[in-house]
């Protein structure tokens, strides 16, 4: 088990980063080792980095402090790698994680590659933010901070829904909601409020360019041109891949959305036959057995042929 007091011996400046396009668990693990460090060790300098989060995640403390750009001294004695299974994946902060003096990974990706100094690598918990929330002490837990992990883990267990979630998630969520935080605006304000223009784009996503295969994969996909054109960006897409899993009779989910010409990123949910990081993991990307994502270069047309190809040979072998 990692030790904050051990990592931080000496320690003048930590950094802290998640994965790219962050969403509710990386926000919130990352908000909340920010805000602990700033409170209890006081003598390191921390930072966090991450790119721009969804604006609902602006409720969190710290949320105004993330830091977008590089900064001038890039060094760190120590730097946190949160919920991101791969230097890569840290985006413009992996060069802050490889220049750092010392290195740590906590995170519960199946994909990770174990690739800091020290690694905290749990497949089988629910999310990063319920490993942070088992690494700090939990009397410092303040309100502030256990309102970033309840989001973190609320966003990661689809609200306490999907497999992942076990009795000590329950338990860490308990513990959190006696620290006085508001559970169901949390989970209200920043799982199921949408914007009209993200309600129109589900219902163009759900209507026009969805395709039913076998009734066993769903498949849907925006185009760039159609988030300019209802006013939307990709941290604006969420939940529209949960909402194509909870088909009836669907094993895998699949959306798209245009990165840029050519370049779609590719978000993969399964119910209980398909394990769709080996699906993401084949086309380079990574994640979890039942949510993963990757990158995927070519025509919406090849996508389609190649992931359904691949989610389909697992549904052979199944059967
Ligand atoms: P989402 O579909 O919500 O973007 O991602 C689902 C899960 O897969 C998340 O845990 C996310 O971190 C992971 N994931 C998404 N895209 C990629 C990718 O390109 N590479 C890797 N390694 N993991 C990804
Ligand atoms: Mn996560």
């Amino acid at each position: 088990m990692l030790k904050l007091d051990e990592i931080l011996q000496g320690v003048k400046r930590a950094g802290i980063a998640g994965h790219v396009r962050p969403d509710g668990d990386c926000t919130g693990s990352c908000l909340a080792l920010y805000q602990y460090l700033r409170m209890y060790y006081p003598e390191v300098r921390t930072d966090v980095y991450l790119e721009e989060i969804p604006n609902s995640f602006h409720m969190l403390t710290g949320a105004d402090e993330i830091r977008h750009e590089l900064p001038e001294d890039t060094g760190y004695d120590v730097f946190f790698a949160l919920d991101c299974g791969d230097t890569k994946r840290l985006g413009f902060a992996g060069t802050l994680f490889e220049q750092a003096k010392k290195t740590v990974c906590i995170d519960h990706h199946v994909s990770n590659l174990a690739f800091a100094d020290v690694n905290q690598i749990v497949p089988d918990a629910s999310s990063t933010s319920e490993l942070i929330y088992d690494l700090l002490e939990k009397e410092r837990i303040t309100k502030e901070i256990a309102e970033a992990l309840y989001l973190g883990i609320v966003h990661d267990t689809g609200v306490f829904q999907y497999s992942c979630t076990k009795p000590s998630t329950m338990e860490a969520a308990a513990e959190l909601l006696r620290k006085g935080i508001d559970g169901p605006k949390i989970i209200e304000k920043t799982f199921y409020e949408k914007t009209y223009a993200q309600n129109q784009v589900l219902g163009k996503a759900l209507l026009e360019s969805i395709r039913l295969m076998d009734g066993k994969v769903i498949f849907s996909y925006i185009t760039k041109k159609s988030m300019n054109f209802f006013g939307v960006k990709a941290k604006d897409l969420e939940g529209i891949v949960s909402q194509l899993r909870v088909t009836t009779g669907v094993e895998a989910a699949i959306f798209l959305y245009e990165l840029e010409s050519g370049e779609f990123k590719v978000s993969l949910r399964s119910k209980e036959k398909v394990d769709v990081s080996k699906v993401a993991q084949y086309f380079g990307g990574g994640g979890h057995v039942r949510a993963a994502g990757l990158t995927f270069r070519g025509t919406v047309h090849d996508a389609v042929n190649n992931i359904v190809g691949q989610v389909a040979l697992q549904l052979e072998e199944e059967a």
